[in-house]
């Protein structure tokens, strides 16, 4: 699809006044700029299409300076960030992007990992080759050899063998979400060819999110994997009797709808959770999603750290949350946040809470 068949769309929004979008963008919540809000975004389109400027370095930084995160689409009718997705793919092709995204497009195509880590690094996992269930990693949970082991542990506990394999290949999601159509044949083929399941199970959601949408396999994330079990009365857990607050990942609670698994979880092992302003399908992004860590770390320092303004405005000591590239941004946002509004909220896994439940 080309830009200019979003065009019905883009003038239903140019005709609007709504400007619903703008309320819980992570984006414009920190810059205050409308032209990186979706509406200033589809403005932009529109002028591309109606020829009154050429693509340009300007456009695509408009275009990159956005979490892909659907919190405009979930005040919206239209879907914008499909629309979003196809700008970066034109900006890609006419070679008006970074040379870092380059630079991890590469990573994958060569060594099957964004960040360039060798299959070697990975070999971690040999304990897991008597495992029967499929579990893929993904790059991030790759680099994340202790978070791993524990959460190979609580499944053990839970009476599921993880199996791991350590040549798995990334699933394509971030050349996808910067928009390298061409390259993503060539990605996707190197990850089937690694990984040649079409059941399995996945940790992180965006892995699952852009397995099971733009692929089309039967991935679980984990987390619907084990509130089946827990839900069924089979799991034991716990009564860990604590207050935390809860953070929705954009791809599992906004774009796979796993919203309430997580907090019933978390309520059979008798925690209870206190809403932040922006919660489940309304939820604010950690700051990190669409490629915003190359793109801009120092504005996903100030989203994540707006962000854990609102955990510590819930009043509790503890946000959970399941994505590990929430976590590891939002661990970043809590040090900032605490020096600036002198409190400290810690961030943890729901798998150390998990740890603590199951015997
Ligand atoms: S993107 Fe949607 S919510 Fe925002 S101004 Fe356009 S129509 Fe309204
Ligand atoms: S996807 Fe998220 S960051 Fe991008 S324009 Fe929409 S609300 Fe803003």
């Amino acid at each position: 699809m080309s830009i200019e068949e979003h065009r019905d769309d883009i003038e239903t929004c140019f005709g609007t006044s709504c400007n619903f979008c703008e309320r819980n963008c992570p984006v414009y919540k920190i810059l205050r700029v409308k032209t990186y809000t979706s509406k200033g975004k589809n403005r932009a389109m529109l002028g591309l299409i109606d020829g009154h400027y050429d693509a340009s370095m300007a456009l695509a930084e408009v275009a990159f300076t956005c979490t892909l995160c659907g919190a405009c689409d979930a005040h919206c009718a239209l879907p914008n960030t499909e629309r979003f997705i196809e700008l970066r793919r034109k900006l890609v092709k006419e070679g008006l992007i970074r040379p870092e995204y380059d630079r991890s497009i590469e990573s994958i195509k060569k060594t099957g990992d964004v960040f360039g880590r060798s299959i070697e690094t990975s070999k971690i996992f040999e304990e897991t080759a008597d495992g029967d269930v499929p579990i893929y990693l993904g790059c991030q949970y790759k680099g994340e050899k202790n978070e791993v082991k524990l959460i190979i542990k609580v499944l053990d506990k839970m009476g599921i063998k993880a199996k791991i394999t350590d040549d798995e290949s990334c699933c394509g999601y971030i050349a996808h979400v910067l928009g390298y159509e061409d390259e993503m044949p060539e990605i996707v083929n190197k990850f089937k060819e690694a990984y040649p399941h079409d059941d399995f199970i996945t940790l992180c959601p965006s892995c699952t999110m852009f397995t099971q949408e733009e692929m089309d396999l039967n991935s679980v994330h984990v987390i619907k994997h084990i509130h089946e079990l827990i839900m069924s009365g089979k799991i034991e857990l716990k009564d860990l009797d604590m207050d935390v607050t809860y953070h929705d990942p954009c791809d599992l609670g906004r774009k796979l709808g796993v919203i309430e698994e997580p907090r019933e979880i978390l309520k059979a092992m008798g925690v209870r959770v206190h809403e932040m302003e922006n919660n489940k399908e309304f939820s604010m992004c950690c700051g990190a999603g669409g490629g915003m860590l190359i793109t801009d770390p120092e504005l996903v320092d100030d989203m994540s750290k707006e962000r854990m303004k609102q955990a510590i405005d819930t009043g509790v000591d503890v946000l959970v949350t399941v994505c590990p590239t929430c976590e590891s941004t939002l661990l970043t946002g809590s040090m900032l946040a605490r020096k600036e509004y002198k409190k400290r909220v810690k961030v943890m896994s729901i798998w150390e809470l998990l740890d603590e439940a199951v015997d």
